[in-house]
């Protein structure tokens, strides 16, 4: 089959078209015929390697995948050949006591497409039948592959670690984002007022069309004052957080007495000041957050596939055009997901 391949980590000209054999099935998996697999920041950290993490390569990128399932292994009872389906991108062992209790994203084995496994940009990728989730007829493959990850992501952030209630304040950093776009979505959807942030004027008007009740433009005004301004000097409950560094203590300045920081990555930076003092005085609560666990997929996919939470695609490549496809993510231009498309 053809596939992009990683041998060595680097820029976008590592990405290597070439061809790999057809995954083998085992008899619980499934192999899907690709469609549509969404980029990540992921993409780009893994492709240029990470100090401390080790991957297999060669390895396929891509976490986030929507296709058609080709064939069952003789084990898989819910899944059909022709249905049309998108993939869980986190995959677990399933039977040790985080994974048993719902916490497979806390499995010592948890991994994803594209990291631990072979992913997306391939013609072909192999799934255990429990990561297979049918889509339905009316979704793109485009549409379907952008919601996974991110969408998955920001309900664990809300839901699952910030115990978001209906009707509180929520700033989410950088609305442009997938996190930050599908975040705005699911606070709005829970009838929770959302102060998003963006970096020039045409992302601000997405933000404030996808549902934020205020933006902020982060480059030119003060994040904290502003969220002061707007709250009437209380703050905000939960800050969404990416972004790292650059705006850490912005964010912990914006916080509501009671309030809680919960941060997915630290784009701009790892390291940052944390001033006990108010965190203690305040009863604050500061939250890491990574992926979600399979049943939260299960939760926030319902409302995609109903209408109600949508990705936003920004634009889509053929995977002919993989390292420019990476290159465009690399320059934050876009706002929403950039996706790529296989060989016709
Ligand atoms: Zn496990």
């Amino acid at each position: 089959m053809k596939a992009i391949v990683l041998d060595a980590h680097g820029g976008p000209q590592v990405l290597r078209h070439g061809e790999l054999p057809e995954p083998v099935l085992k008899p619980d998996q499934v192999l899907v015929r690709v469609r549509a697999c969404a980029l990540n920041h992921l993409d780009l950290w893994v492709r240029g390697g990470i100090p401390g993490a080790h991957f297999p390569l060669p390895l396929v990128l891509g976490s986030d995948i929507a296709g058609e399932v080709v064939r069952v292994g003789e084990l898989c009872t819910r899944v059909k050949p022709g249905m049309r389906v998108l993939l869980s991108p986190g995959l677990s062992c399933r039977q040790c006591a985080a994974c048993v209790s719902g916490n497979d994203n806390l499995c010592r084995l948890y991994t994803l497409f594209g990291t631990g496994v072979n992913g997306g940009n391939a013609e072909f990728v192999s799934a255990p039948e429990y990561a297979v989730f049918p889509i339905p007829d009316q979704l793109a493959f485009e549409v379907a592959a952008a919601a996974p990850l991110v969408f998955l992501t920001a309900w664990h952030m809300l839901f699952g670690r910030a115990k978001l209630e209906p009707g509180e304040d929520v700033l989410v950093l950088a609305a442009s984002s997938g996190v930050g776009m599908a975040a705005v979505q699911i606070a709005r959807l829970f009838h929770c007022r959302v102060i998003a942030t963006a970096g020039d004027e045409a992302k601000l008007a997405k933000a404030l069309d996808l549902g934020a009740d205020f933006v902020i433009d982060h480059y030119r005004q003060d994040i904290s004052a502003e969220v002061k301004r707007i709250t009437g000097k209380r703050g905000v409950d939960v800050v969404v957080e990416h972004v790292g560094a650059a705006t850490w203590p912005k964010s912990m300045e914006s916080l509501a007495a009671g309030g809680r920081v919960v941060t997915c990555g630290a784009t701009t930076g790892y390291e940052t000041a944390l001033d006990l003092r108010y965190l203690f005085s305040k009863q604050q609560a500061v939250l890491g957050s990574y992926m979600g666990t399979l049943g939260e997929l299960h939760r926030v996919l319902k409302f995609v596939f109903r209408g109600q939470l949508t990705p936003v695609v920004d634009k889509v490549f053929p995977i002919s055009e993989i390292a420019e496809a990476h290159r465009y993510l690399e320059t934050r231009k876009q706002f929403g997901k950039v996706v790529v498309v296989p060989w016709p």
